[in-house]
């Protein structure tokens, strides 16, 4: 290994768009989901619309109004743009797989023929965290045994963050808020089994024994790789992830 990351990509496509505009803000590339979802590329889509936005911005400067009105210019160039005729070739392309790989086969190659339309116009899809199974939903055994890291071509998390080369300043608030405890320490635990300490690729969640022996949630928030897993996958979505103070986070030099 040479270096680590890890990031959750946007591939929800132009109907997972959110509102791009309001008072004195706008929403450019990954944040506000410019993905192309068939070729999982965003870059191009983000220097796209950050030049859209630059040009925005700079008439918003030139009237100093920088109210939802006159930012609204940005969503016009963005639907006369090719980024809009980008993402709409595949905008129902990710839907396709919610039935699985063999349906996907069908749908996608529906769409490549329909100009991404497909059987619907607009395919139904959920949220990641609702497809998560409860425990006793589950046909898999609740326990599987993980593979242990061989040290060479497979490591153990903490030698992954140190690679990621994150940091963060020590003395500041966290910066995963968790609306309430009680559920990861009582409900979650025994209808999901805490998945948080399985997805997060930095061993920012740990179950520890606490008093009387029950698992309680320890955070490591300096671990934190910034992928934003836990903030999209927690199945009761009361994990909140917020930028964290003085710039810190993972160094993505080479990657
Ligand atoms: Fe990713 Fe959340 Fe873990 Fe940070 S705490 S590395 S955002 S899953």
């Amino acid at each position: 290994m040479l270096r680590y990351g890890a990031k959750a990509i946007p591939e929800g496509g132009w109907f997972a768009l959110p509102r791009l505009i309001t008072d004195g803000a706008l929403l450019v590339g990954d944040c506000a989901g410019f993905l192309n979802s068939q070729r999982l590329k965003g870059i191009h889509l983000a220097i796209k619309t950050g030049m859209l936005a630059a040009e925005t911005i700079l008439k918003a400067l030139h009237n100093n109004d920088f109210s939802e009105t006159t930012l609204a210019d940005y969503v016009r160039r963005i639907e006369n743009s090719w980024v809009k005729e980008e993402l709409w070739k595949v905008r129902n392309y990710h839907q396709a797989f919610e039935g699985g790989m063999c349906r996907a086969v069908f749908h996608v190659g529906l769409q490549m023929f329909t100009g991404g339309r497909g059987l619907h116009a607009r395919y139904p899809s959920r949220a990641g965290h609702e497809r998560l199974r409860k425990l006793t939903d589950s046909k898999l055994p609740q326990r599987q045994a993980r593979l242990a890291p061989d040290g060479k071509l497979t490591f153990d998390k903490l030698t992954d963050v140190y690679h990621s080369g994150t940091k963060h300043e020590e003395d500041q608030p966290g910066h995963l808020l968790i609306a309430d405890t009680n559920i990861c320490n009582e409900r979650c635990t025994v209808e999901y089994g805490n998945p948080c300490q399985f997805f997060c690729p930095a061993a920012v969640y740990e179950m520890v024994e606490g008093q009387g022996g029950r698992l309680q949630l320890h955070l490591n928030p300096s671990n934190c790789v910034h992928c934003k897993t836990c903030d999209i996958m927690d199945p009761y979505q009361i994990i909140t992830w917020v930028p964290p103070e003085g710039g810190g986070g993972p160094n993505y030099e080479n990657l």
